[in-house]
C-alpha cells in the first residue's frame, strides 16, 4: 500500500515508488538512502565514488529492499542527463549531493572552484529537478526532497560559494512550491543541522588562514563536546517528508534545529 505510515518504524510506506538519492554513498545521502529502502521504494544510489554507492546499494538488497547504483557528476550536465535515462521513473528525488568548497574569502577564491561549487550545490539541483518533474506532472504525485543548509543565511566568512549556492536552492524551493500547487507534486527543503559527515571533517581540517581561527574553534568545538547530529537524524527529517503528515507542506524549508520541527519527528532539541 502506498503513501501510508509503515507502521513498524513510524517511516512511510513508499512501496511501488522509485527514489533517487544524489549523494548517496556516504553520510546524509547514505543514511536518507537506506531508510527509503526500509520504507520499500527503489532506490537509485548515486554520486562520483562507485565503491561508496555501490556498497549502499549491496546494504538496501541484503535488507530486502531494491537498488540501482549509477555513477554521477551531478554538476556534469551530460552525467545527469545520463543518470536519469539509467534510472528510469523517478517518483521521489533527493537532491543530497553537495560540496563544502572552496572555503576562501571572495578577496582570495579561485573563480573556477567557486564556480565550480556553484555548478554541484545549485546548477546540480536544478537539473535533477528538471529532469524529474515532468514525468511527476504527468503521474500527478511526486516529491522532491532539497538538502539545504543554515549556511543559506550567509554567516559564515569563507563560504560564499557554498552559502549563495543553498540561498539558490531555497529559492528555487520557494518557487517551486509556487509552481507545483494543485499538480501532486511537492517540492521542500531540509536544513540538516550540523551533522557528523566527511563534510564536517573538511571543515574542521581547514586551513586557517583561510577559514579563521575563529571558525575552526566553533567546529571542532561541536566536535568535541559530542553536539552533532548522526546523519540518521535529518534522514528522518527527510523520510518524514514523504509521509502523509506532510502532504500539505510545499514550497517551504524545514530547519531541523527548529524545536517544533524536531519535535515532529520525535528527536528532543539539541543545542549547541
Ligand atoms: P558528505 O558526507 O561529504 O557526503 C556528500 C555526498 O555527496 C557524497 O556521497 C559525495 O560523493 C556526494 N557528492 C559530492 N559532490 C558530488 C558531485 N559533484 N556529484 C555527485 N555526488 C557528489 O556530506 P554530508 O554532510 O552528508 O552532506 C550532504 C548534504 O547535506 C550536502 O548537500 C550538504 O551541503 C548538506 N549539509 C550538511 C551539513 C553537515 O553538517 N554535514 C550541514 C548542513 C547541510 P562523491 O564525493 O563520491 O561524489
Amino acid at each position: 500500500m502506498r503513501s501510508q505510515e509503515n507502521s513498524r518504524d513510524n517511516l512511510p510506506d513508499l512501496s511501488g515508488r522509485t527514489a533517487l538519492v544524489t549523494g548517496a554513498g556516504r553520510g546524509i545521502g547514505r543514511a536518507a538512502a537506506l531508510m527509503l529502502g526500509q520504507c520499500g521504494a527503489r532506490v537509485v544510489v548515486t554520486a562520483r565514488t562507485q565503491s561508496e554507492i555501490e556498497a549502499v546499494a549491496a546494504e538496501i538488497r541484503q535488507a530486502g529492499g531494491e537498488a540501482l547504483a549509477a555513477v554521477a557528476d551531478i554538476g556534469e550536465p551530460n552525467a545527469v542527463y545520463a543518470l536519469f535515462d539509467q534510472a528510469g521513473v523517478v517518483d521521489i528525488l533527493v537532491n543530497n549531493a553537495g560540496i563544502i568548497g572552496p572555503i576562501s574569502p571572495v578577496a582570495d577564491a579561485d573563480p573556477s572552484e567557486w564556480m565550480g561549487g556553484i555548478r554541484i550545490n545549485l546548477d546540480g539541483v536544478f537539473l535533477a529537478c528538471r529532469l524529474a518533474l515532468p514525468g511527476m506532472l504527468e503521474r500527478g504525485w511526486g516529491r522532491i526532497v532539497n538538502v539545504s543548509s543554515g549556511a543559506a543565511r550567509g554567516h559564515t566568512a569563507a563560504w560564499s560559494a557554498y552559502s549563495a549556492a543553498k540561498a539558490g536552492v531555497e529559492a528555487l524551493t520557494t518557487v517551486l512550491g509556487i509552481e507545483l500547487a494543485g499538480t501532486g507534486v511537492r517540492a521542500n527543503a531540509v536544513r540538516p543541522g550540523v551533522v557528523d559527515t566527511e563534510m564536517q571533517v573538511e571543515i574542521r581540517g581547514a586551513p586557517e588562514q583561510r577559514f579563521g581561527s575563529a571558525n575552526l574553534d566553533r567546529f571542532r568545538g561541536y566536535k568535541e563536546r559530542g553536539v552533532l547530529r548522526p546523519p540518521e537524524e535529518p534522514a528522518r527529517l527527510i523520510l518524514w517528508l514523504l509521509s502523509p503528515e506532510a502532504d500539505q507542506l510545499n514550497g517551504e524549508v524545514l530547519a531541523i534545529d527548529d524545536p517544533e520541527v524536531s519535535a515532529r519527528i520525535g528527536l528532543t532539541p539539541r543545542s549547541r
